[in-house]
């Protein structure tokens, strides 16, 4: 059966791609199967590794550099989204899939101890990025446009996830003062919240399996912690025209474990 075409028409950034792992990666590839066109970022020496995953996906995407603190980037990306997209084109949908914390000083234990200058670059990676990458964008974006973000749900305090959970705090209020500052254009910002999925960037957090076991025992419907396709899909769902009318909002999709005592 053919996936149906929420997306067609529309032009889409996901960020964040650097394996066929990542999260990244199915959002754009079901993207295209609904009928996006996709374009896909990443930043520094695993460019390199995203320019041949991209040959993995249906249609092979451009592959954009963009380092989400880099100033200059930020500011030269609406002109490379002209130059891929057309003079007169719109941006529909921006995926902010990104997050970075040194898990030798921040993760896995080390909240006592993580030093500032470290915790600061884990916020402005994680956090004031989906900021500034929905400003740098705001030139090609208008009216039904959609920021979609991935969050770890910073609600509570988990095991080992530590700094980057203050981080995803800061993402998930930054997401809503977005909706509240941007709702006036029709432009909606929301997260999705997820489960513990194995990535690259999960497998680099030290003791990431504490968090595994827990979704394994607890989430009502079960998790699957190397599908990342709902998720994926969720990440559609809010960029196509399902939602029109939800902003600042935190989407779910934990087979159910957040809505579960024990
Ligand atoms: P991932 O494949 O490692 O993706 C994270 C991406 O962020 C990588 O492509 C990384 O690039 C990129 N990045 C880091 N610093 C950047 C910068 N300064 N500028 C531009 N890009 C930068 O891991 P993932 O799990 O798919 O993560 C995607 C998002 O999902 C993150 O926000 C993560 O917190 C969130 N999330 C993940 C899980 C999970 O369990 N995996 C659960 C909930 C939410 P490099 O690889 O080149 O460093």
């Amino acid at each position: 059966m053919s996936a149906p075409q929420l997306l067609a028409g529309k032009n889409i950034l996901v960020t964040g791609v650097t394996m066929d792992s990542s999260i990244g990666f199915a959002i754009a590839r079901c993207a295209q199967e609904y009928g996006a066109r996709v374009l896909i970022s990443n930043f520094g020496q695993a460019l390199r590794i995203t320019r041949r995953i991209a040959k993995r996906l249906p249609e092979e995407p451009p592959v954009l550099e963009l380092d989400v603190t880099d100033p200059e980037h930020l500011a030269g990306l609406p002109d490379v989204l002209r130059e891929h997209l057309g003079d007169d084109a719109r941006l529909d949908g921006v995926v902010h899939s990104i997050a970075y914390g040194n898990p030798e000083t921040l993760l896995g234990g080390k909240f006592l101890d993580g030093p500032w200058e470290d915790v600061a670059r884990a916020i402005e990676v994680s956090a004031y990025s989906l900021k500034a990458l929905t400003v740098a964008c705001r030139p090609l974006l208008g009216d039904g446009s959609s920021v979609v973000g991935l969050t770890f749900d910073a609600s509570v305090a988990w095991p080992v996830y530590d700094w980057m959970g203050v981080a995803k705090a800061g993402l998930e209020s930054t997401s809503r003062y977005l909706a509240r500052d941007l709702g006036a254009d029709g432009i909606r910002v929301n997260l999705v919240s997820a489960g513990p999925l194995r990535t690259l960037a999960a497998k680099a957090i030290p003791g990431f399996e504490d968090l595994e076991t827990m979704w394994k025992t607890r989430a009502p419907l079960g998790w699957d912690n190397a599908d990342t396709q709902p998720t994926a899909r969720a990440v559609c769902a809010l960029l196509s025209d399902l939602f029109p009318a939800t902003t600042g909002e935190i989407v779910h999709v934990d087979g159910g474990f957040h809505a579960m005592g024990a």
